[in-house]
């Protein structure tokens, strides 16, 4: 396992789900992990307890509190970009500000995060989104704007790995497929569509996805930046 022993990590968006299981990851494993939340402040104070992180109550959508959040925490070694969320259904009929919220959390964010972590961030750095295989392939109605969030976050990741390469700084992102959360749950009404688009037919789990951010984040990730990682049985295959 890799040690992040006295490594600054921010997660965004971990109180829940994926981002969750990252805070979880990195606090075993020593980093002085902090990360923020929206909305669930009892699930955030309960994640606390257990892992000694610091939770940050700070919506991604408001991005001067956003970039505030982030450089009130100095010099980081690890940003994981997680929060998201998902709105899909008939473009006809869904609400627009409920698409132009979405897009500021999953879009706006990460790239305002991004650049004000790198500004302070220590050589060798790591910053890591959390996109998705929708990102490259949406086999479904419903899901054009949430997969529209998800591409762009590749021509970002791809850009800002050139822009902050010089420092040693990467620049990744990680494109799960279906993983149990309460955003996509296993026993939800569309898994069993979406284990049919899948060569291992079962939701990931959200310590199968922290594993690869440590991963990414460790001494053996340094030569990868500007990639998307994916981690989706097959679903994008
Ligand atoms: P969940 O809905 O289970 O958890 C989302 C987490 O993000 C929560 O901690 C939530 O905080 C936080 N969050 C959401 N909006 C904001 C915001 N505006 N500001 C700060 N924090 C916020 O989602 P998942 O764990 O399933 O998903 C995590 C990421 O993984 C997302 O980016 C998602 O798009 C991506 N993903 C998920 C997949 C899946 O199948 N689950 C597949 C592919 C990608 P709070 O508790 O306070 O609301």
């Amino acid at each position: 396992m890799n040690d992040f022993t006295g490594k600054n990590v921010l997660v965004l968006g971990g109180s829940r789900g994926i981002g969750a299981a990252i805070v979880r990851r990195f606090a075993k494993a020593g980093g002085n992990v902090a990360f923020t939340y929206a909305g669930s402040k009892d699930a955030a104070e309960t994640l606390a307890a257990e892992t000694g992180a610091e939770a940050i109550q700070a919506d991604s959508a408001n991005r001067d509190r956003l970039i505030s959040t982030v450089a009130d925490r100095g010099a980081l070694d690890v940003i994981v970009i997680n929060a998201g969320t998902l709105v899909m259904g008939d473009p006809l009929t869904l609400n627009s500000d409920d698409i132009d919220r979405m897009i500021d959390v999953n879009v706006r964010a990460p790239y305002h995060a991004s650049v004000e972590a790198a500004r302070q961030m220590n050589d060798d750095g790591r910053i890591i989104v959390i996109g998705s295989v929708n990102g490259d392939r949406m086999p479904f109605a419903g899901g054009a704007a949430y997969a529209l969030t998800k591409s762009a976050m590749q021509g970002m990741v791809r850009g800002l790995a050139r822009d902050f390469g010089g420092r040693g700084i990467t620049v990744n992102s990680i494109q799960p497929g279906p993983t149990d959360s309460d955003m996509n749950p296993a026993g939800g009404p569309m898994a069993d569509t979406m284990h049919g688009f899948m060569a291992i037919k079962r939701h990931a789990r959200g310590d199968e996805i922290a594993e690869l951010t440590a991963y990414l984040a460790g001494p053996h990730g340094a030569m990868i930046t500007g990639s998307m990682q994916t981690i989706d049985g097959g679903f994008g295959a």
